[in-house]
């Protein structure tokens, strides 16, 4: 389609899919990895096909650093640049934190956070060669104020705001920008468990968030954005303030 080139990590469903078909809309080739390829998935890369974008897919671990770097590699040789990173990829395992095993500690850690650094570093490669980039973290709420419950999530969440802040000041000179977008309780597979109810009762605006508009937010930070970088914004109705 254009030339402008974005990657989407965990981009098959939820929160990922909606920025990868927001980034489309706007004219930017796409390229996404996950730990699954199914039916679904063929349909789906057919319809940003559909919408003019050349689309890039490569089944990837993000917690494998040679697969990581080999998505990325892959994806830059396909697509000829990278303009944007959206780190989304991401999952819970829940548990009071004396009940948390240190298997369900670890796994979230090195999918959230280790994960993000292992796409990172090769991305950061050719945007520093480029002298042009712009990367967006998936932080959490729960990265601001923590959540009984999610010690291990929240820990993640947390470091990839350290991670944004650190690489922000690292990559500026760059004319690289790095932000994140720390999303309230979105309704997503991620969250079809979790009592509603009582969700909805903390919430200022009284509702989930609806992908779309973390996408809608993603996008202003990934594209629009020019002269912001370090931040976090919170997407959330009304739940930090
Ligand atoms: P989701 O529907 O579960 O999507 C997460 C995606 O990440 C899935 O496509 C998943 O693939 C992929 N993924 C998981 N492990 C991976 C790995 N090791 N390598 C590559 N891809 C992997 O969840 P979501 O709600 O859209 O969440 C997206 C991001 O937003 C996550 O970082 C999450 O922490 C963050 N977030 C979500 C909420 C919310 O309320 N939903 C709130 C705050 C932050 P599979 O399906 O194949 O496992």
């Amino acid at each position: 389609m254009g030339d402008k080139v974005a990657i989407v990590t965990g981009g098959l469903q939820g929160i990922g899919k909606c920025c990868a078909v927001r980034l489309v809309k706007a004219g930017y080739d796409i390229a996404i990895n996950d730990i699954r390829e199914d039916a679904d998935a063929k349909d789906y890369y057919k319809d940003l096909e559909e919408m003019g974008a050349k689309v890039f897919y490569m089944k990837a671990n993000v917690t494998k650093e040679d697969e990581a770097e080999n998505f990325i590699k892959s994806a830059h040789e396909a697509l000829g640049r990278i303009d944007v990173l959206v780190n989304n990829a991401g999952i819970t395992k829940d548990n009071l934190f004396i009940r948390m095993s240190k298997q369900d500690w670890d796994s979230v850690i090195n999918i959230n956070l280790t994960g993000a650094f292992n796409i990172t570093k090769p991305a950061v490669k050719i945007m520093m060669k480029q002298r042009f980039g712009s990367i967006v973290n998936m932080s959490s709420v729960v990265g601001v104020m923590g959540n009984a419950g999610q010690a291990n999530y929240s820990a993640s969440k947390a470091g990839l705001i350290g991670l944004t802040k650190t690489l922000a000041k690292e990559l500026a000179g760059r004319n690289i920008r790095v932000n994140a977008v720390a999303p309230g309780f979105i309704d997503t597979a991620m969250t079809e468990k979790l009592d509603e109810e009582k969700l909805i009762s903390i919430i200022p605006m009284s509702r989930k968030g609806k992908p779309e508009e973390i996408a809608e937010t993603v996008f202003f930070l990934a594209d629009t954005a020019s002269y912001i970088t370090g931040q976090v914004i919170n997407v959330d109705g009304g739940l930090v303030m």
